[in-house]
């Protein structure tokens, strides 16, 4: 059973691989529909209550039914879940497990690592210039691979409330906003623009991800190691790099 990322990293990598061979995928983006097809899977879009897709066999075939009302890119990854659950089923010992992995797994698929990586490194962690390569991946989905490959802060904003936030640092970060972060996502509210900003401690680029009746900001952060002015309410222990440095 893997237990640590890298385990299971390095088990999705040769999965991912696999099957991108298997079905002739030389470069994103990776229509997880292609995959289903040189499978063999049979696909279909019906209504699902309370969840996203399922798979099942019958008469010695493999089927897979996707929520019909979900936006493309859910779509996309309910099937890369199922996609990666079932070619889990076939190399994990517990085979219970593969439903655990198989969210990473999705992200790992449409996200390959090595073509991701280069992506990452060549764009400077752009996620408007990810998201215009990895096109059938939704703009959280890409910024939060990006933690993998960078130590950075990403943070979505919905209607001016955190409703996630993930840090890729090896010591405590607030789980509140800074007063930077505040200030970049009012820029993105009020310009609907993409916006850098440098600040002595930290660079923040937010991104506008607008939807009918739904204003979403994805913010990356990068902290300057020095300059990272601490929550005023924390204690500065609580911030000490827990890898002594
Ligand atoms: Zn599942």
């Amino acid at each position: 059973m893997p237990d640590d990322f890298d385990e299971i990293s390095g088990v999705l990598d040769k999965l991912v691989e696999e099957l991108l061979a298997k079905c002739g995928i030389d470069r994103p983006p990776i229509e997880p529909k292609k995959i289903a097809d040189a499978l063999g899977l049979v696909y279909d879009e019906t209504e699902l209550e309370g969840r996203r897709g399922q798979s099942y066999r019958r008469y010695g075939r493999q089927h897979v039914e996707i929520h019909r009302k979900d936006r493309p890119e859910r779509k996309n990854f309910a099937l890369a879940h199922e996609i990666m659950e079932l070619e889990l089923k076939k190399v994990l010992d517990d085979p219970r497990e593969s439903h655990r992995w198989a969210n990473l797994g999705a992200s790992f698929l449409l996200m390959p690592t090595p073509w991701f990586r280069d992506q990452c490194i060549q764009t400077g962690f752009d996620l408007a210039k990810l998201k215009k390569v990895f096109t059938t991946a939704s703009w959280e989905v890409i910024a939060l691979r990006t933690l993998n490959f960078s130590e950075s802060i990403i943070t979505i904003v919905d209607d001016d409330r955190v409703t996630r936030r993930k840090s890729s640092y090896p010591f405590y970060v607030s789980k509140r906003l800074s007063d930077e972060e505040k200030h970049v996502v009012l820029d993105v509210l009020q310009t609907k623009k993409v916006q850098r900003q440098h600040f002595p401690s930290c660079e923040v680029t937010g991104y506008p991800v607008f939807e009918k009746g739904h204003k979403r900001v994805i913010l990356r952060t990068t902290l300057d190691e020095t300059g990272y002015v601490r929550d005023s309410s924390e204690t500065p222990e609580g911030q000490v790099r827990s890898n002594g440095e």
